[in-house]
């Protein structure tokens, strides 16, 4: 039988950044916002966000996260809002911050932190609500203006975009144009990958100034440190990876794309949502780095694991358990939590690599199916 796995991330090989290494043997400068880190951010901001704004790398999102909290929480506030169908790095984050996690429920279309609860949550608590970091779940472009509404109203936003990156719509790149932060990671398991890495982007230049301050040892220009900082800097060999991969990554966001095609395709010859199977409801160009999918009412996700698991194909299941059934964030407040509930025990990952065929995809769903 063929193996199918869950990830093979496929990074680009050594001989593409041949050329940027030897770059660093002649600068011999190798962290620090050297000339190969510069040179991908501006690339970045050039070619995804049409020079609007500014974006920062930093060395890994959860690192991200916190910086992007850190600069921009409310001086009275208690409580991160955030939905608990979401990687436990979100409400981590919020702690480092000496923050709480604050739990609000999903919604049951797309998966999202439920916008009608922020809403009401933050009548209640007012500014005791220090920021709002929802979840771009797999990569969905969230309601944007919903969010640049409660920024402009005074509520921080930090927008976890960690599998984001590369996802454009109608009006550009994911979160191009946004005055709080956003997020994105660059995880060897994300689509756009680097082994470690992630880059904060806001349409807010002063935010993204006090960002980079802070994640580097909180120096101000006379290297005098006057804010609570951290080291998140990326090395100039992770940027010469990262500026190979923004040659070679319309290639592979297109297969990507093609890959979950071909899902949606399959999806529907096998009549699966007459099965109760449903798919993320988007219409977004989602580059996925897996493919998510719910199992039918009443089902378990992990039951589909197993089933999977005997043919050879390998499925997990983000993000369940969700963030307040894990023993750390177990304490902390919440809204009712039944969409979540209900999701985490239907969500179930599907594999996605560069390399699958149709023919692989076929097998992976026709597996679903019980005989
Ligand atoms: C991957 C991921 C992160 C963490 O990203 P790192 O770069 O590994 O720190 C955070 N949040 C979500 C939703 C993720 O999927």
């Amino acid at each position: 039988m063929k193996k199918i796995p869950f990830l093979r991330p496929n990074l680009v090989k050594h001989g593409t950044f041949l050329n940027y290494l030897s770059q660093i043997d002649q600068s011999r400068i190798y962290s620090n916002y050297g000339p190969l880190n510069t040179l991908f951010e501006n690339r970045i901001l050039n070619e995804h966000f049409g020079n609007i704004g500014d974006v920062t790398t930093v060395n890994n999102a959860t690192t991200g996260l916190m910086l992007a909290i850190s600069q921009c929480k409310r001086p009275n506030g208690i409580y991160a809002l955030m939905p608990s169908f979401t990687f436990s790095a979100t409400p981590l984050a919020a702690i480092w911050c000496g923050l709480e996690p604050y739990f609000i429920d999903i919604d049951p279309d797309d998966w999202c932190i439920n916008e009608q609860l922020i809403n009401e949550v933050l009548y209640k608590l007012g500014d005791k609500v220090a920021v709002v970091v929802p979840y771009a779940t797999f990569g969905i472009h969230l309601n944007i203006d919903y969010y640049q509404r409660l920024v402009a109203s005074g509520v921080p936003v930090v927008i976890d975009a960690a599998s984001s990156f590369g996802n454009t719509g109608k009006s550009g790149h994911f979160g191009k144009g946004f005055l709080g932060s956003v997020v994105f990671s660059f995880h060897a398991t994300k689509s756009f990958g680097l082994g470690e890495g992630g880059l904060i982007y806001s349409a807010n230049k002063n935010l993204i100034a006090s960002i980079r301050q802070a994640g580097n040892f909180g120096f101000s220009m006379k290297r005098e440190t006057t804010v609570q900082g951290l080291n998140s800097k990326m090395s100039e060999y992770t940027a010469a990876i990262a500026l190979s991969t923004l040659d070679a990554f319309p290639k592979k966001a297109k297969l990507r794309q093609q890959i979950r095609q071909w899902y949606v395709n399959k999806f529907n010859l096998l009549n699966l949502h007459n099965e109760g199977w449903t798919l993320q409801n988007t219409d977004d160009n989602i580059i996925y780095q897996f493919l998510p999918v719910l199992c039918p009412e009443g089902s378990r996700n992990l039951d589909y694991v197993n089933l999977l698991a005997h043919q050879q194909i390998e499925a997990r299941t983000y993000f369940s358990p969700a963030c307040h059934e894990q023993s750390l964030f177990q304490s902390y407040s919440h809204t009712a939590l039944s969409v979540t509930d209900n999701i985490a025990t239907r969500i179930l990952s599907l594999p996605v690599w560069e390399e699958m065929d149709e023919e692989d995809v076929t097998h992976v769903l026709r597996g679903l199916i019980k005989r």
